[in-house]
Parts: C-alpha cells; sequence; structure tokens
C-alpha cells in the first residue's frame, strides 16, 4: 500500500495515487508545525490522518517497518478523502 515512489505527473486527475512533490513539501511544512493539524493541499484541513510512524529507509519492495516517532522516523499520512497516502521524513531534520 506504499506509494510513495513515483511522484510525478501531479497534473494527473487521479484521486488516487501518490501526492506530488509539491503537496509532500506542503505536507512537510505542515506536519513540521502541527503534527496533529496537517491539511491536505487538495481537500483542507481535517482529512489527513497520521496512520503510522515508519523507518525513514523503505525498502525496494515498498515495504516500511513500524517505528517509534523518535529520531529519524517517517510519518505516513492518509487523506480520507482524496485517499491518498504518504510517508514523509517527519524526524530526520531534527536531530542537531
Ligand atoms: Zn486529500
Amino acid at each position: 500500500m506504499n506509494r510513495i515512489a513515483g511522484t510525478e505527473g501531479a497534473t494527473l486527475p487521479q484521486p488516487q495515487g501518490p501526492f506530488s512533490d509539491a503537496e509532500a513539501l506542503e505536507l512537510l511544512m505542515a506536519y513540521r508545525r502541527d503534527p496533529s493539524d496537517v491539511p491536505c493541499p487538495r481537500c483542507g484541513p481535517e482529512n489527513i490522518e497520521v496512520l503510522a510512524f515508519i523507518e525513514p529507509e523503505i525498502d525496494t519492495n515498498g515495504f516500511a517497518s513500524v517505528t517509534d516517532p523518535d529520531g529519524e522516523y517517517a510519518a505516513a499520512l492518509y487523506c480520507h478523502t482524496c485517499q491518498r497516502a504518504i510517508g514523509i521524513l517527519a524526524g530526520a531534520l531534527y536531530g542537531e
């Protein structure tokens, strides 16, 4: 169910599929501002759910291991309205 690869083609009218790179950036910024309030770039606030915290490295088969939101991790976000999911690197740049 991981669809992080292949985020090109953002203009295609695909209700299900990956977020575009620009959308991914918006989600990342919003997540870093407030992880409990991440609006979907297309659908607006209160559509996104944090499904899980996963390892930042996703193997080539598209599997990601669930981890703790600690240190380097990615957050798996899912929009209930456009039914798209994405993993964003939520913790990596905090480590200073
Ligand atoms: Zn959405």
